[in-house]
């Protein structure tokens, strides 16, 4: 089957799955991603951490180790996500910068325009039902939020804001795989979690657990929002998403046809 893989957000429950699963999804030629656990709008969470630190960057080191055994390159800068998916839940800065809503965008169904899912609060920059896209695009609301972004310390490493910054910073993740694929190539474990300090200095008890678990984004007593504009929320009195998306839908068909 085309374009259909595996995806795994890698939490306490499951860590010990990770290897296994994605061994199993080579075996059966299919794509293998990976995230961890964020919370934002987005995801209507607020409480989500890892507890464990150790042991979930442990299977990620062996992933990581696996594919950089293989011979794909994709698979190589595949490792390199998974190596920023370590410092991420050991809540350090992240590896790249975010230039979400400068040259990346999300557009929810509702056709509100947003840097990105992983914010606390929803931030639009404007909606395509009420403004059009050039408008919106440098509009005052837009500018607001592209300075939120410059400013934003939720460090979170999701596939939909590391992969452009991947691409754009290319030499970051290049060097890293040059240095673990070829500068380590007669070895059979090419990467350590404990390459990364924060891992080193939580083993050596130089930073304590509640310190970390204070540099994520869990907030127990957070207030989860799920991010609806009044507007949007009045599209749903009488229907549900499904159908908005749906009729939407119909109506392109239509007017292609
Ligand atoms: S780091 Fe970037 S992607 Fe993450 S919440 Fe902040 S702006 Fe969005």
């Amino acid at each position: 089957m085309k374009d259909v893989g595996f995806g795994m957000t890698v939490q306490d429950a499951n860590a010990k799955d990770l290897v296994e699963l994605y061994r199993l999804s080579n075996e059966m030629n299919m794509e293998f991603a990976t995230a961890s656990l964020h919370n934002s709008f987005y995801f209507v969470e607020a409480k989500n951490i890892i507890k464990d630190r150790p042991m979930v960057a442990k299977e990620f080191e062996s992933l990581i180790n696996e594919l950089l055994k293989s011979n794909s390159p994709k698979k190589w800068f595949r490792a390199y996500f998974n190596h920023g998916l370590i410092n991420y839940i050991y809540g350090q800065k992240r590896l790249l910068p975010c230039d979400m809503a400068f040259d990346t965008f999300f557009i929810d169904p509702y056709g509100d325009v947003m840097p990105c899912n992983g914010t606390k609060e929803k931030e639009v920059m404007g909606n395509l039902n009420e403004t059009n896209w050039d408008t919106l695009w440098s509009s005052e609301q837009a500018d607001k939020v592209r300075q939120k972004v410059r400013h934003c310390d939720r460090q979170c490493w999701m596939i939909g804001s590391v992969s452009p910054a991947m691409h754009k910073y290319i030499w970051v993740p290049a060097t890293w795989v040059i240095k673990h694929k070829f500068l380590r190539y007669f070895k059979d474990n090419k990467y350590s979690m404990y390459e990364n300090k924060i891992c080193r200095d939580y083993r050596d008890g130089k930073v304590t657990k509640e310190e970390l678990d204070k540099l994520s984004t869990c907030d127990i007593n957070g207030e989860i929002s799920d991010g609806l504009s009044e507007k949007s929320r009045q599209q749903l009195i009488n229907k549900t998403g499904e159908e908005i998306v749906d009729a939407d839908i119909k109506a392109q068909n239509i007017r292609k046809a």
